[in-house]
């Protein structure tokens, strides 16, 4: 009736006790997390100024799956767009620098014919007016 229970053999259970040293140190607040979350907002931007001018408004242009680049006045035409502010100069810039196929991501230039296009969708842009001073309510004969 011998009985022996097999006792732990040398169970070396190192406890740590880590007592926090009493050095008068305050308990720092938690990091804080204030950094300026950066909205999500679409950007966009005239391709040849580079500026965004939200009054003015941007013209899309689209660079169409048959190819050529249209402009695109309602902004719903599926492709890769590129923008450009209503300032004929810009479009004058884009079209004759090639920066706008580099916008769209082509690999050869905009062709002629749609360059011409795009001319002609800028010049009603902002129309010239041709001083129409016809308030010639004098009688005149
Ligand atoms: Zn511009």
């Amino acid at each position: 009736m011998a009985a022996e229970t097999t006792a732990a053999a040398g169970a070396a259970a190192a406890a740590p006790a880590a007592r926090p040293g009493a050095a008068g140190k305050p308990p720092k607040a938690g990091g804080k997390r204030t950094g300026p979350r950066p909205k999500h907002v679409p950007q966009r931007m005239c391709v040849a100024c580079r500026g965004h001018d939200a009054k003015r408004g941007l013209h899309r242009l689209v660079r169409t799956p048959e190819g050529p680049v249209v402009a695109d006045p309602t902004g719903k035409r599926n492709g890769r767009g590129a923008y450009l502010c209503d300032n004929p100069a810009c479009w004058d810039k884009a079209l004759a620098g090639g920066i706008l196929a580099r916008a769209l991501k082509l690999e050869t230039e905009i062709d002629d014919e749609t360059v011409a296009a795009l001319r002609q969708f800028a010049s009603t842009l902002a129309p010239e007016k041709p001083a129409a001073d016809g308030a010639a309510d004098g009688t005149k004969e």
